[in-house]
Formats: C-alpha cells, structure tokens, sequence
C-alpha cells in the first residue's frame, strides 16, 4: 500500500523489518492482506505472551462491551477495575507474600518508569538513579535517561541528566561482580556518583541483548541497596507476565523490590495497561500529583484479569514456559555446537532467549531470511547483534519446533557449513513420555 511510505512518519521501525500488510492474527500466527501465514516470535516484543486475540480474553472483552461496560473512566471506581485488583491481589500478590499498592500510570511502559522514578525521588528527596549499562526504561525524557543507547538518547535534543550508569552484571566478564562497584562508590564521598534515590534494573535487559542477570547477583544488589538506603526498583516491562517462568522476573531470586513497573503482556490481550507497583509505606503521593487522561485502560482490566484467572490460577504455565524455555535453549545450544566457537553464544532465561552473532550484519541475514520463510523474528542489543526468541508463551510444541527449525535453516545458508543439526524431533514426545 503506497499510502505508508506517502504519509506515514520515517519514525517507523518493525515495519520495515517485515514489510507486508498484515490484517489478522489468532496465537502464535499473523496473517497478511494476501492471507499468508507468518510465525510470530516476536510477539509485540513480549506483549503477546498469551498470543493474538486469545480466544478467551476475545469472549470476556465482547461481552463486557456488549452490556456497555465503561470504556473510559479517568481514574474512577469502575467495576472492571475492582475486578482486576481482586483478581490481582488474590492470585497474583498474596500466594508469593509482596506486599504493595498499585498505582495506575498512563497506559506505556515508559510512564510506569517514570511515574516509579518520580516517586523515588520525591520520597527520597534525591535526584540521582543508578541505571545500568544497556539497560531499555522507554523514550520519554525521564526514563530515557536511564536508557543505555545511544541511538535513542541522541534524538532526545536536552541532555537527559539525573541518572549514573553502573556496569550490568557479566558487563565486566564473568566473575566480576558489579555490585561490589555500586558498592564502593556509594561508600565513597568522592566517587562522584551522588547518593541515589533508586537503582532501575531489568533482571533479564530485552532490548540490550536478552543479558541475564544471576539470582546471586541480584540479590547482592538489593543488599547493596538496602545497606545505603537506596530504593530497588525492577522494571518487569518485558521480563515479567510470565516470560521467564515465574510471575514476576525476580521470583526465582528471591529478592523483594520497593517497586516494580510492568507494562506490555500485563493486559493480556495486547491492550495498553502500564502499573507501578510499590510498598504501601512509600504511598506518599498526593491526591491527583501525578495523573493523566487514561489511567487504568477498562478493556485491559477485563483481559488482564481473564489472564490472571486463567493462567496464572496454578503452576501450570510456568512448568510450560520452564519446558518449552529448556527445549529453545537445547536447540540453540545444539546450533552452537556446529557453529559456535566465538561466533555465537547462547543467552537467556524461560521463553526469554536470545542467540549473539557477535555483529548485527549476520544477525540481520539469519532474521531476513528467516521472514522469507514465514517467520517474524527480530534483533536486539547494542549492534542488533542478537536474535531473541519471544514467541507467545502459549504457542504449541509444534509450531515452536517449526520456528526453531527456520531458525536452524536460516543460520545453516548464512554459515554456508552444511553439516547437519542432530535431529531433535522426538524431544517434546520424549518429555511427553518422561512426564
Ligand atoms: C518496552 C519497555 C519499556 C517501555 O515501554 P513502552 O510501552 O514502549 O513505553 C520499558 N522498560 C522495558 C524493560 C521495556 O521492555
């Protein structure tokens, strides 16, 4: 359609990537204006975790609209909202014992940042955030000074200021801790870095290249946080909802953030829904400080809570995204092997995986021709160096080992080595069995 090169902003980015016109999608699948069928493992960047137009959400959502539901409500009590905070205290908050309120920001991720950034400061009194290298906290001004790159930091025009930067963990190499670096220089008067009113971290950085951060790792950063009195702040945005196993990215960590912002599978149904969550004692916003016209999207809180019903009642989405996050890593492991030796590594935690092809040339020739055979994947990192994997966390065994199998194929022509891949088949039927 000429109409988006005529009208539509340069701004565009995925679109150019996969240059179709798509009109449907149902799961794991998006479908263009010609009806071709395309593999999504890209997921609204891990907005869809419960796929396109989940059919139960679909059925909840048309009903609520059907009765005329409140579509809009500013920050009213509306019923739809009640819902959605039972359903998320009950099921979400109180079986893993955190303890938080939840404000509702506008409906982006980048303004839970904010909104959690401001209330740090406000309550601390400090200006300073610790962010780390390659982190992604969104695009506008506040949260994007505590974003790493510079291909976003450079359209900003001002200088984004009020944010240091502290080595991620693994920045370094392996076997250095960063935290010990955090914690010298908040002891030290004349380190320069000023005394913090929080340190942002994401426990698995999406946009920086699918780095992982180790439990241990995490939870000498919170000693560290706790030691100066510094609030910890965890951007869940992509990492959470499911994605690497667990609820909340940091469970498995154990450690206990002062607030946590999430945003994109929030709604479930790809409806925009940001929240910030934070200890009830830090509440020391005043009535209407900070607001903003959608606040609290009344679609998403019905979907939002269909999700939260339906998949997160039990265990059993996390044991699926443990296995089919185990099944992803065997198979990239399995490419390495042939391909590796410094030219690719593995990376990643649950259904959040990723593979480093060091530059961002190949990593671009394996997405490319990838699309051509029907599968949307796209590049993160620094160089768009690494290919992550963010398929719908519902997506079947089938359609997994499909994706996984153009993947293989696509760094198979690019490596030109034919040698070819162990056979994995039989694994999901091998688990069937094991289990
Ligand atoms: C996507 C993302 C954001 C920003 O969310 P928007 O909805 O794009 O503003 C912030 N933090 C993380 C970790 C993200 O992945």
């Amino acid at each position: 359609m000429k109409i988006f090169d005529e009208i539509e902003s340069e701004v565009q980015s995925y679109a150019r990537s996969f240059p179709r016109v798509f009109n449907k999608a149902a799961g794991e699948f998006l479908y263009d204006e010609e009806g071709n069928e395309y593999l999504d493992f890209l997921a609204g960047a891990g907005t869809l975790n419960y796929g396109h137009n989940n059919p139960i959400f679909k059925e909840k959502l048309l009903e609520y609209i059907h009765n005329d539901g409140i579509t809009h409500g500013l920050d009213l009590h509306t019923l739809a909202k009640g819902r959605f905070l039972e359903a998320f205290n009950e099921k979400i908050l109180k079986p893993r014992r955190l303890d938080y309120v939840m404000q509702f920001t506008g409906p982006t991720g980048t303004n839970a940042v904010e909104a959690a950034l401001k209330l740090a400061r406000n309550v601390t009194g400090r200006e300073n955030i610790i962010a780390f290298t390659n982190g992604f906290h969104g695009v506008s001004l506040g949260a994007l000074a505590a974003t790493g790159n510079s291909h976003h930091r450079g359209a900003a025009g001002v200088s984004l200021s009020g944010v240091s930067r502290i080595p991620y963990d693994g920045y370094l190499g392996e076997g250095v801790d960063t935290t010990v670096y955090l914690d010298k220089v908040l002891s030290d008067s004349s380190s320069g870095i000023d005394h913090p009113a929080a340190v942002i971290v994401e426990t698995v950085q999406g946009e920086g290249g699918i780095n992982v951060a180790s439990a241990e790792w995490l939870r000498n950063l919170q000693t560290v946080c706790r030691k100066h009195d510094v609030l910890l702040i965890v951007d869940d945005i992509q990492a959470g909802c499911g994605r690497t196993g667990s609820y909340f990215s940091f469970e498995e960590s154990g450690i206990y953030p002062d607030m946590v912002t999430l945003s994109k599978s929030l709604g479930g149904y790809g409806l925009p829904f940001a929240v910030v969550l934070f200890r009830p004692e830090l509440d020391q916003w005043k009535p209407g400080e900070h607001n903003g016209t959608f606040r609290g999207n009344n679609f998403a809180f019905v979907t939002a809570k269909a999700a939260i019903d339906h998949y997160w009642s039990d265990d059993s989405l996390s044991k699926e995204v443990k296995r089919k996050g185990d099944y992803i890593a065997r198979r990239l492991d399995a490419i390495i092997e042939i391909y590796g030796e410094g030219n690719f590594t593995a990376r990643g935690r649950g259904m959040f995986r990723g593979i480093n092809c060091v530059n961002g040339e190949l990593a671009a020739k394996i997405t490319h021709k990838a699309f051509k055979q029907g599968l949307i994947i796209e590049t993160s990192g620094a160089d768009d160096q690494v290919v992550k994997f963010l398929c719908p966390l519902v997506i079947s065994d089938e359609n997994l080992k499909k994706g996984m199998d153009i993947v293989e194929q696509a760094i198979r022509e690019v490596c030109g080595k034919e040698d070819s891949i162990p056979e994995e088949k039989d694994y999901f039927e091998a688990q069937r069995l094991a289990s």
